[in-house]
């Protein structure tokens, strides 16, 4: 009987609800109608009212609240014509929220793409050879023909160009029937990676590394490996592999690597290797193609991407491997808006889409070593450069006895070994982490320092274009006339080098070899970088000076020697990770000499030759010193070992900040394995004209520390002129 309907009057009919998640500062989901005769399943991207407002937003998966009635919600708008976003991106984003304690509608703005990848495929005009002879065959008209033999039909600025024509050549064989107007769709798939293009043949230790990596990518589920070898092992081919692997099963790839806008030599290798180049993703893609490359995700034809952090977000249909190329590397933590660590969160987008994550690195994190001795994360090791390649010899120039003359910032021995070097032919790599002529400027009369308005931190002067800049916010003016302090004039003195300072030393001591600084402000886009690169690797240059941009990845067979103009510099101040960084810093540095036929060599400039990281990178006992820091994070109970959140409040009203800090500081969390540290200052106490001061709450391994941090900031609630940023697991102590 169960067809039987005993249907009496009309029931009105209970609407059916969705929850919506929409890309602004709210944690929570809303509550909406779905009209009649729409269908609605969780990740199609919506419009639904907001206020007076219209926004775009996603169906969520959360349940709807029945205690909100029905005639108070209002109705989803409509479906937005885009593919919908996937489980495994969704389960990420509510992931990223829970961890790092921002809104979860700050983290899905992330996954968001600029609004106009969203609605139908758009289409541009294109034309075709219609087989027409026209009646009049001037030069110009065979040539746009012969272009357009190839049976692929171009735009009008296409064709322009490529026959070197003007638009109204075209407009003419239009005219004449000789060509025919097509719609095509505007954002142009990329196109396959070939994954047997040009496969080399690998050593049998990447032999035995790409076995494993290439089986976990055909296992077709989660888990994380650690791709360990020295710089220059040939850890790239090795982790291509697991790509070529996910692109055979019809997967795409996600690699991740740090200062996405110096990859043109790894571009140049997945080219060389795949036959075509991958999918870029970051901040500095004009948006077409940003509209392009998200929409071509979406759809599965965009089989490689290489992005910067923010490609974690992108909406894969199908991911098959992710790799986090340098792992170790601290700019994978975004420090603004989401706070969050790309590296340890590409873990979590692998674990969501059941796909492998590759951490690749010469110089793992203690982080990373923890979780493979917890057996967590898988291990492959190539222990040995690639081919004839030898790892470079170092040695520390202790500048207490091999002093630079006065005035000067190279000592004798490096002095010595850079004229070697480019008598040789040779070339040379002086790394000096400071942008800019000199990091300080002061006056000689009265020592008044010249600094910045609106941060604590000095002016670093850039003769280059003439301006005193600061790095933290971006003031820039020129050098003033008089001392704002005594009014003496011409009293100013630059203190201390940066890296054009080290380009001026080179013109007085090695007038005749070829120099360039590389620094991210010398460095205009990527094209600029390629520029730079190719002129080394043609060697057009001699000597490159260079801040952390050159440290990355760059290969220049003809480098044999490195010398690091100041070793130290990275060692002060009480950063948890001073020693770890520099030590990753400074060994990858190393790792551009010597990595073809010829040796390589590395001198380390420093003032303390028996630093242990110093004494380290000389001795190559990484192991020793890796472990004398686990050590101590051990004994004091820090990360890895255990865990920091930093809460860092600021505000234009110096007393607001404070009086918000030492709110929160009475509200503090009060249990065993829990300590909360300040309020102090910031070391940068002043930042863009905001008062700064932090709290640092140190807990155990074990205790569930965002339900902490999230109740005790839930009973202070922070005044409208004050902000609270909460910093899970914190890189920078700034
Ligand atoms: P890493 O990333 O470990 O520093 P790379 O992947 O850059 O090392 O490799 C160092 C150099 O050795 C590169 O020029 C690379 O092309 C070359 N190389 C590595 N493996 C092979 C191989 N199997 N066959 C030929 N060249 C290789
Ligand atoms: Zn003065
Ligand atoms: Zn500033």
């Amino acid at each position: 009987m169960d067809s039987v309907r005993t249907s009496s009057a009309p029931a009105t009919p209970i609407p059916a609800r969705v929850r919506v998640l929409i890309p602004l500062p709210l944690s929570d989901a809303y509550d909406y109608a779905v009209p009649e005769g729409m269908t609605l399943v969780p990740g199609d991207i919506v419009v639904v009212p907001l206020g007076p407002r219209e926004v775009i937003g996603v169906v969520w998966d959360d349940p709807t609240d029945p205690a909100i009635a029905a005639s108070r919600l209002r109705p989803v708008l409509e479906i937005v014509e885009a593919p919908a976003m996937t489980a495994s991106l969704r389960r990420t984003i509510d992931w990223v929220s829970a961890y790092t304690l921002a809104p979860r509608g700050n983290v899905l703005r992330m996954a968001l793409p600029v609004s106009d990848a969203l609605g139908p495929p758009r289409t541009r005009v294109v034309f075709a050879a219609t087989g027409l002879r026209p009646a009049i065959l001037t030069d110009a008209r065979r040539r746009v023909l012969a272009v357009l033999e190839d049976g692929f039909a171009r735009s009008t600025t296409e064709l322009a160009e490529e026959a070197g024509v003007s638009p109204g050549v075209i407009r003419g064989l239009a005219d004449a029937g000789a060509l025919a107007e097509q719609a095509a769709v505007r954002d142009r798939p990329f196109p396959d990676p070939d994954p047997d293009a040009d496969a080399p043949v690998l050593s049998p230790a990447q032999k035995a590394a790409a076995d494993d990596l290439v089986a976990r990518v055909a296992s077709d589920s989660f888990s994380a490996v650690l791709l360990e070898g020295v710089t220059g092992s040939g850890k790239t081919e090795v982790y291509f592999e697991a790509i070529a692997t996910a692109l055979r099963a019809g997967r795409s790839a996600l690699v991740l690597l740090p200062e996405i806008a110096l990859t043109a030599q790894w571009l140049d290798r997945f080219e060389a290797r795949f036959g075509v180049r991958p999918a870029p993703w970051h901040s500095e893609l004009p948006s077409r193609e940003r509209r392009r490359v998200w929409r071509m995700v979406a759809e599965g034809k965009a089989p490689v991407v290489v992005g910067a952090r923010s490609a974690l977000f992108l909406p894969f249909v199908q991911l098959g491997v992710l790799v986090v190329d340098e792992e170790h590397d601290p700019s994978f933590k975004q420090e603004e808006g989401v706070i969050y660590n790309a590296r340890d969160m590409a873990v979590v987008r692998a674990r969501a889409s059941a796909c492998p994550v590759i951490l690749s690195t010469a110089t793992p994190s203690l982080e990373t070593l923890a979780n493979v001795e917890s057996g967590r994360y898988g291990h492959v090791v190539l222990p040995d450069r690639h081919g004839v390649a030898e790892m470079p010899t170092v040695q520390a120039i202790d500048l207490r006895h091999d002093t630079p003359p006065r005035g000067r910032w190279l000592s004798p021995l490096l002095e010595a070994s850079l004229r070697d070097t480019v008598e040789n032919g040779e070339q040379a790599l002086l790394f000096l982490n400071r942008r800019g002529y000199a990091p300080l400027t002061l006056c000689r009369t009265c020592g008044h320092r010249l600094q910045c308005p609106h941060c604590t931190a000095w002016l670093v002067e850039h003769r280059h274009s003439a301006r005193l800049q600061c790095h933290h916010c971006g003031f820039s003016g020129p050098r003033p006339e008089k001392c704002p302090s005594c009014e003496d004039s011409n009293s100013f003195v630059a203190c201390g080098p940066g890296v054009e300072r080290l380009a001026e030393e080179l013109a007085t001591i090695l007038p005749d070899a070829r120099v360039a600084v590389m620094a991210s402000d010398t460095l205009t886009g990527p094209a600029s970088v390629a520029e730079l690169v190719r002129q080394v690797t043609d060697h057009e240059i001699d000597i490159l000076i260079g801040t952390q941009v050159v440290a990355k990845g760059h290969h220049f067979p003809m480098l044999t020697l490195v010398g690091v103009v100041d070793a130290d510099l990275g060692l002060a101040g009480g950063d948890l990770r001073a020693a770890e960084r520099t030590y990753q810093l400074l060994a990858q540095v190393s790792g551009r000499a010597g990595r073809a036929e010829r040796a390589g060599r590395v001198l380390l400039q420093t003032y303390m030759p028996e630093h242990p990281v110093i004494h380290a990178l000389a001795s190559g006992d990484r192991a020793g010193f890796m472990a004398q820091e686990k050590g101590a994070r051990l004994e004091h109970g820090m990360p890895p070992y255990g865990r920091l959140v930093a809460l860092i409040v600021s505000s234009t009203d110096m007393a607001a900040a404070d009086r918000y800090a030492q709110a929160l500081a009475r509200q503090a969390p009060r249990q065993t394995g829990i300590n909360v540290l300040g309020p102090a200052p910031a070391p940068l106490a002043l930042l863009r004209g905001r008062h700064r001061r932090r709290l640092l709450l140190k807990a155990g391994r074990d205790l569930p520390v965002q339900a902490i941090v999230r109740d005790w900031v839930a009973r202070v609630p922070a005044p409208g002129t004050v902000r609270l940023q909460i910093d899970i697991d914190p890189y920078s102590f700034f």
